[in-house]
């Protein structure tokens, strides 16, 4: 008789091949952690570290396990050679200290560059130039500390081209002069984004829980609305650019789009029955991690040495072709965009992995 557990650790690792998971403990310290390393057949894996009070343990691993694929995913179809990996401390941000997370780069530093970190949700600035204190192996370090600075630059202009190309595919010109756009989320990349839509004369509705970040953006000529109208009116483009998620069977009874395109990361609920909603509502997804990959492309930058922000921005420039790489695929071989740049990305990794 079989001892095996379903539903175990390892069933839940096996489902996407993640190559390996690291758990940190410092009980002193109240330090739990998650290192995921989904592939390094590419390169070594890079993806920030999240810092979030889970309700349980499992959803953090849950959250590292998805967090780590995309990565991979992402670096794939940006053409870096890196892999996929991504690392959660599971906590209110109130424990964190500089020991904690000091205790956390050494256990990243245990990895050798198999795992490089970076910023992610509630990590600060100062939480990497800790973490530089005991390891190397961390990028999106601000200039003065050797690094290219904030990445919300490339990662806005990445998906301003995502959405210029998506355009394209439907209307034949990627002009966005008169183009209704909602940006939901005008944080460090929205209101970036937003500035790139509004020199081309596109007409942008910006919507934030946040006020601040809204009068950040006074007296440009936009229209704001709240989070209970978000949907009511129709758009050519929506750009999620807030949290993940928000694409779900609830939210696509309101929305009225032609094209989701945007900066947050996991927007759709699930990948399977979401895709389908999106194709029968004949709105055109492009995949989150095909156009935010100006992010991985500015600190993949870094971890190679070659700190050249030109560089980042005309490599960040291809998504453009990227996205209607991906568009075609999916047309000739009649898959939502989502799969097709999940095959994409995969095809890559899988190539390489012969090698
Ligand atoms: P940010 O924290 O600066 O901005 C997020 C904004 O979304 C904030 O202003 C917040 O108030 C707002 N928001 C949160 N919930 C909302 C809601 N329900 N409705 C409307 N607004 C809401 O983050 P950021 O750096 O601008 O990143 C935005 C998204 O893009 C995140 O999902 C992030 O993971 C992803 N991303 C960022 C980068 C990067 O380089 N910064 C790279 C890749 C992906």
């Amino acid at each position: 008789m079989s001892n095996h557990q379903n539903n175990s650790v390892f069933e839940k690792i096996n489902g996407d091949n993640h190559e390996q998971i690291v758990f940190c403990n410092d009980s002193t310290l109240g330090l739990k952690a998650i290192i995921g390393i989904h592939s390094t057949v590419l390169g070594p894996a890079i993806g920030g570290t999240r810092m979030w009070d889970y309700v349980t343990d499992e959803k953090g691993l849950q959250d590292v396990l998805n967090l780590s694929k995309a990565m991979s995913y992402k670096s794939s179809l940006a053409g870096l050679n890196s892999g996929g990996g991504k690392a959660v401390i599971i906590g209110n941000t109130k424990i964190k200290s500089e020991k904690l997370v000091k205790r956390f780069a050494n256990f990243i530093n245990d990895l050798g560059g198999k795992y490089w970190t970076a910023q992610d949700v509630n990590m600060s600035t100062q939480d990497l130039i800790w973490i530089k204190e005991k390891t190397k192996y961390v990028v999106g370090l601000p200039k003065e500390h050797g690094g290219l600075g904030d990445s919300s630059s490339p990662t806005a202009f990445g998906v301003y081209m995502g959405i210029k190309s998506a355009v394209k595919h439907i209307s034949g010109s990627d002009s966005l002069t008169d183009k209704k756009v909602l940006v939901q989320g005008v944080g460090n990349v929205g209101r970036k984004l937003v500035n790139h839509l509004l020199d081309e004369n596109a007409k942008v509705t910006v919507c934030d829980i946040n006020t601040n970040n809204i009068e950040l953006l006074s007296g440009k000529n936009i229209t704001v609305v709240s989070p209970e109208e978000i949907y009511d009116s129709n758009y050519n483009v929506i750009s999620p650019c807030a949290l993940g998620g928000t694409v779900n069977i609830n939210s696509l009874e309101k929305i009225n789009c032609e094209i989701i395109a945007g900066a947050a990361n996991n927007q759709l609920e699930d990948d399977e029955l979401v895709p389908d909603i999106l194709q029968k509502k004949n709105i055109l997804y492009i995949p989150d991690f095909l156009i935010n990959a100006g992010g991985i492309i500015s600190v993949y930058h870094e971890q190679i040495n070659d700190i050249d922000y030109k560089k980042v921005m005309d490599m960040t420039e291809l998504i453009y072709d990227k996205v209607n790489s991906v568009l075609k695929h999916s047309e000739d071989n009649s898959l939502t965009t989502n799969a097709s740049a999940i095959r994409l990305a995969k095809d890559r990794i899988k190539e390489n992995s012969k090698k």
